[in-house]
């Protein structure tokens, strides 16, 4: 990797900013907020950890929900503080704010290895802005810049890039943490010379938000294997019927470029070949949203080449599955993101689970590099118990995806070369 890592970095003594994505699921519980889900602060314990035992005084900051710059109580960092002292067994200190004279007076008290974390950064709205002014008060108490947070590395924030052009102005070093290291290193230079056969397995819900990567990997990839719901913007494109099924029909040309692309490279490209489908009927319901609620019934194989009218495409159908698992069985380097159909319900969750069963399945026995570009299939590992049978998980949703597209991340492009 051509940018500076925490391994690189001489931290002894120094106060270390660094910013991590601690923007973790939360819910209230008896009128308190409380954290669903730890994985992102644990994600960043190998970079904490090392700066402790390198004698840093780490001062963290993130970011949590969107308060849109007012101090929205339920989403401060005080519970992240909790359960982060709770995790590397010793205290971390919170200050109610991220900037100022009551972080410079914290900060000031802190001893070599001390970890302090800052309030919710998005409480100023001049954070998304990348206000100059307001990144040179968060630099104030910097001497050496981290950036952890490879979710929030596509946006160019005031924590996520400004300060680092501070810090770096100033002659600090800005570094990569261990996360953000493994998450360049296998979204991107595993990527670039991957082995071979190399089967990219693309899903989710529209092919509008993947044309980009899916533009991208047709350059690298052996096969492309599509599900989910943009298949039946390819299928519609092929002149098929779709029937109901979750489909943009303004993006049939982006298709159709898709697939010309992946015949002159030869690359092998392949759509469902049976769905499950299910009638969708209105409940006369509103959800919260002020939506109307639908009910999906009916579900059954589908292994005809059009979707009756009535019915909508929700998962891949197990033919389809049987074909995808065989060549993800082949594959030597894979890279997954988003899932077959609707797999938050289990009535439509069998593609993607057997596609999950597919990839830990080679990566335990045949030691292939399994990577998953975040989001959904994340999930969809996790819930079938394999999270820990892949090679690697991105942390990332939006940053994955633009980063395999091949755009430079700005809070990447922020930090110090090697
Ligand atoms: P994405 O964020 O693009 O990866 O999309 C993930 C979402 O796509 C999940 O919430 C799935 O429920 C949804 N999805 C996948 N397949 C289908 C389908 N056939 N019809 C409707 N939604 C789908």
């Amino acid at each position: 990797m051509a940018k500076l890592t925490v391994n690189d970095i001489d931290v002894s003594g120094k106060r270390v900013f660094v910013r991590v994505d601690y923007n973790v699921p939360m819910a209230e519980q008896d009128g308190q907020m409380v954290l669903n889900d730890d994985t992102r602060i644990r994600a960043t314990i190998p970079t904490l950890d090392l700066l402790i035992s390198k004698g840093a005084k780490i001062i963290l900051t993130a970011h949590l929900g969107r308060p849109k710059g007012q101090r929205e109580p339920s989403m401060s960092l005080r519970p992240v503080a909790i359960k982060l002292a709770d995790i590397i067994c010793r205290p971390v200190a919170f200050v109610d704010d991220c900037l100022g004279e009551k972080v410079e007076n914290v900060v000031g008290g802190m001893k070599d290895g001390d970890v302090v974390l800052l309030e919710n950064v998005r409480y100023y709205a001049e954070e998304e802005a990348n206000d100059p002014a307001f990144a040179e008060k968060l630099a104030k108490v910097a001497e050496v810049y981290v950036n952890d947070a490879f979710g929030a590395a596509h946006r160019a924030h005031a924590s996520t890039e400004g300060v680092a052009g501070i810090v770096a102005a100033r002659g600090g070093q800005c570094a990569a943490g261990l996360l953000m290291e493994r998450e360049l290193k296998f979204l991107g230079d595993e990527l670039d010379n991957p082995e071979r056969p190399f089967v990219v397995i693309l899903g989710g819900a529209k092919v509008s938000d993947k044309i980009k990567v899916i533009d991208k990997l047709l350059e690298k990839a052996d096969t492309l294997l599509i599900g989910g719901a943009m298949a039946y913007t390819f299928k519609l494109a092929n002149g098929f019927k779709i029937g109901k099924s979750l489909v943009e029909p303004d993006k049939t040309d982006m298709a159709l470029a898709a697939l010309k692309k992946a015949e002159e490279r030869g690359v092998k490209f392949l759509l469902p070949t049976d769905n499950i489908v299910a009638t969708p009927v209105e409940t006369g319901e509103l959800n919260k949203k002020g939506r109307p609620v639908i009910k999906l019934e009916n579900h059954r194989v589908n292994s005809e080449a059009n979707i009756p009218d009535a019915e909508e495409g929700v998962d891949i159908g197990p033919e389809t599955a049987k074909t995808f698992a065989a060549e993800i069985a082949g594959a030597k380097t894979i890279l997954w993101n988003g899932p077959m159909g609707i797999f938050e319900d289990p009535r439509f969750a069998d593609g993607t689970f057997v596609v999950a069963e597919a990839v830990a399945e080679v990566t335990r026995s045949k030691g292939a590099k399994s990577i998953i570009g975040g989001g959904d299939s994340v999930k969809a590992l996790n819930n079938a118990g394999l999270g820990d049978q892949v090679t690697f998980m991105s942390t990332g949703g939006g940053a994955s995806l633009e980063f395999l597209e091949g755009k430079t991340l700005p809070g990447v492009a922020a930090l110090s070369d090697k």
